[in-house]
C-alpha cells in the first residue's frame, strides 16, 4: 500500500540550526498492519508521521501510495488524496474548543457540498465507529481526556480513510483509558483499515493492535 524510498526529512536546510528530522528511509507498509513506530523524544516519529500523512513535503525521496508517486503532487492533488485515504489524530487533537462534538467531527466533511442529511449520516456512523455517539451535542471543553481522543478518532475516520494515523495516541491517557483507545484501534483494524500508530510508551507494544514495530533513532529506522 506504502512504499518509501530513500525519504528525508530536514528543517531549516543548509543553516546553522539544520535538522535530518528524518534520514534516508526506506520502508514498506501492507494493508491492515497495525504499525507501531517507537522511540526515544525527538527520534523523528511526529516527522515520519506528517510525511506518511502527506501533510509534510519530502526534502528528497519518493513516497509512493497504491504505486502513485504522491509526494511529486501538487497540494491541489493531494488535499483530495488525503480526503479519500488519510485520516489523521493529532497528539494535541487540534479540536475546535467553541464548538461542540458533532461539528468538529463534520469539519472534514464541509468542503465536499454534501448535504445536512448527508453530513449527519456520516457524522453519525464515525461518531459510533470511536463510541463517542453519547456525547455529539457536548460542547468540547466539557469532555474528558478519553472522550477528545474518541472525537478526534471520530474526525479522522468521518470520510473513511484506509489508513488512520495517530501520534502518541496515549500519551495523555491514564492506563485504563489508554487500553480503550488501543482496544478501538485494534476494532477499527479488524474492519480493514491500516493503522499507524506512534508511541515510547511500551505499554502500546503489547497490544494486539500492533502487528509490527518499527524503532526510530537520530531519523532513522533501527
Ligand atoms: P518525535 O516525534 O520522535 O519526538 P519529531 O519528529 O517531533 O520527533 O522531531 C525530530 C527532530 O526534528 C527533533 O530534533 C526536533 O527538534 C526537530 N523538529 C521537529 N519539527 C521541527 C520544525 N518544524 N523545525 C525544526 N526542527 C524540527
Ligand atoms: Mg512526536
Amino acid at each position: 500500500m506504502i512504499q518509501l524510498t530513500k525519504l528525508n526529512k530536514i528543517y531549516n536546510p543548509n543553516q546553522n540550526n539544520e535538522v535530518r528530522a528524518v534520514q534516508n528511509i526506506d520502508l514498506q507498509i501492507e494493508a491492515g498492519e497495525g504499525l507501531l513506530i517507537k522511540g526515544a523524544s525527538g527520534s523523528g516519529k511526529t516527522t515520519l508521521l506528517a510525511l506518511l500523512a502527506c501533510l509534510s513535503k519530502p526534502s528528497s525521496g519518493t513516497y509512493y501510495f497504491e504505486n502513485q508517486a504522491v509526494s511529486k503532487w501538487s497540494e491541489k492533488f493531494l488535499t483530495v488524496f488525503r480526503q479519500k485515504n488519510i485520516g489523521v489524530v493529532f497528539q494535541n487533537f487540534q479540536l475546535l474548543k467553541g464548538f461542540d462534538v458533532f461539528t468538529n467531527i463534520s469539519i472534514p466533511l464541509l468542503p465536499l457540498g454534501l448535504s445536512n442529511r448527508e453530513i449527519s449520516q456520516k457524522v453519525q456512523k464515525a461518531a459510533q465507529e470511536a463510541h463517542i455517539e453519547h456525547r455529539l451535542s457536548f460542547p468540547i471543553k466539557n469532555l474528558s481526556g478519553g472522550e477528545l481522543q474518541r472525537t478526534a478518532i471520530a474526525r479522522a475516520l468521518v470520510n473513511s480513510p484506509k489508513v488512520l494515523l495517530a501520534d502518541e495516541p496515549t500519551a495523555s491517557l491514564d492506563s485504563e483509558m489508554a487500553l480503550k483507545i488501543l482496544n478501538l484501534f485494534e476494532e477499527l483494524r479488524k474492519e480493514g483499515k491500516t493503522i499507524i500508530v506512534t508511541s515510547h510508551d511500551p505499554a502500546v507494544e503489547q497490544h494486539p493492535l500492533v502487528s509490527r514495530v518499527l524503532t526510530m533513532k537520530d531519523g532513522k529506522i533501527l
